[in-house]
């Protein structure tokens, strides 16, 4: 065993000499004695981030104030950010805007893309989608009545079979949030269009992770998050995207003055701006919009293909060294076995998942949990190394060997898991 432990070790520190993207790990301010893996919840601070959020508050709120709208281009910020998420999901220009939270544009999405499919009210979705997509859904049937939008809700396995003429849309996430399982959006978009419907794609756990090509796809919106592998800090503005091809016809519900095409007119009619501007509602938030901005300059010189690879890479060593620990009994992968079904995290079953989480956090890494009974690693291959990775193994092995999840204490979750 301990020639094999031994092994792991130095075979990891041989992948990270090899590693083609290590010069990003630099990039980021990470706490000294820690490990983590939990970029796919909260991305860590970028030395970028820390610098903008100075400078927006101290300088451009601080001495310049109002003036920085126009100054410091404080009105552009959710187009221009957008266009730079663009590049990493595979959208040209004018199509995505930072704005809101996932949920408040998939309601706008949902709201102004149904009167699209000519009368059809089925919202096709997943029984395991991220909560809020279903209930954003919910809410909006609630508003407008079952007649004029209704959720269905199928097996992630049995959803491009379930897909016929009466689908007005199909909501989907790309990477189950649970399992790490990534579906196949071109076949998705394929059958759906054949039958006349519109898909909505959210994109919380591919976007900064996994290669998206929306336009190549033919996808007609989606969603996602920059607060998770963007890294733009806890609670930063989502992201929206509409196809050029749709935008005349789109129209979201939510009329706000900042989507108006003229908002210092100040009129008392409302009219939509063109393009993707329509999609803003209110004032921005400015320092967190910045941050996200600052936290995209971490994907500079960076290939999504080779950020994929490595991602990959990691997990199939966590993968590894959980056999060669013979810890696989223990803990059940319920992520898909092979990579390429995978987005960018590794999902085990365990009946004290929470308990393993917390002991690890003690230790110094931290992972996460989700119920009922799930341990959740995410791989960040922008800062995530590949000895942190047989850390993580090696030390998930002491925890169970000592059975310190089973400790009392975690007989009692925290509100936030
Ligand atoms: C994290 C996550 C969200 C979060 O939505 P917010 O409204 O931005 O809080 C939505 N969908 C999925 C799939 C997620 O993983």
């Amino acid at each position: 065993m301990t020639v094999a432990k031994k092994w792991c070790l130095t075979e990891a520190q041989r992948r990270d000499a090899a590693d083609p993207i290590a010069f990003a790990r630099a990039r980021f301010s990470l706490p000294k004695d820690r490990i983590y893996f939990d970029g796919n919840s909260l991305g860590p601070l970028s030395h970028a981030v820390r610098q903008r959020i100075a400078e927006v508050t101290a300088q451009q709120w601080g001495e310049d104030l109002i003036t920085s709208w126009n100054a410091h281009q404080w009105i552009d910020l959710p187009k221009r950010v957008g266009n730079r998420i663009g590049r990493l999901i595979g959208a040209s220009p004018g199509q995505v805007l930072c704005c809101d939270s996932i949920s408040i544009n998939l309601f706008k999405l949902l709201a102004g893309a149904l009167p699209m499919v000519r009368g059809k009210r089925q919202v096709l979705s997943t029984q395991d989608n991220f909560p809020t997509d279903l209930y954003m859904v919910q809410g909006l049937s609630h508003l407008i009545g079952q007649h004029a939008c209704r959720l269905d809700l199928v097996e992630e396995s049995a959803l491009l079979e379930e897909i016929n003429d009466d689908t007005g849309i199909v909501l989907v996430t790309e990477v189950n949030f649970r399992t790490g399982r990534r579906i196949s959006i071109p076949e998705l978009v394929a059958k759906a269009h054949a039958h006349g419907a519109l898909v909505i794609v959210d994109l919380a756990h591919s976007a900064g992770a996994v290669p998206v090509h929306l336009e190549a796809w033919a996808v007609d919106f989606a969603v996602g998050c920059t607060y998770k592998y963007l890294n733009g800090g806890p609670g930063a503005p989502a992201f929206v995207y509409v196809a050029k091809r749709h935008q005349q016809q789109f129209q979201q519900p939510l009329f706000g003055w900042l989507g108006h095409a003229q908002p210092f007119d100040f009129s008392p009619h409302y009219e939509g701006a063109e393009g993707i501007s329509q999609l803003l509602t209110g004032t921005p938030p400015i320092i967190s919009l910045a941050a996200v901005d600052a936290a995209l300059d971490a994907f500079q010189d960076v290939d999504i293909r080779v950020l994929r690879e490595k991602s990959l890479g990691l997990s199939e060593y966590f993968l590894l060294g959980l056999g060669l620990l013979e810890l696989e009994e223990q803990l059940r992968l319920i992520s898909p076995r092979a990579a390429e079904h995978r987005g960018s995290q590794l999902s085990f079953a365990h009946d004290d998942a929470y308990g393993i989480c917390q002991a690890l956090i003690e230790r110094g890494i931290i992972a996460d949990f989700r119920a009922p009974n799930v341990l959740r690693i995410g791989f960040a291959p922008l800062y995530n190394t590949y000895e942190e990775v047989w850390q993580t193994v090696e030390t998930i092995g002491e925890v169970l060997a000592a059975k310190e999840h089973q400790d009392p204490r975690w007989q009692t979750r925290n509100a936030v898991t």
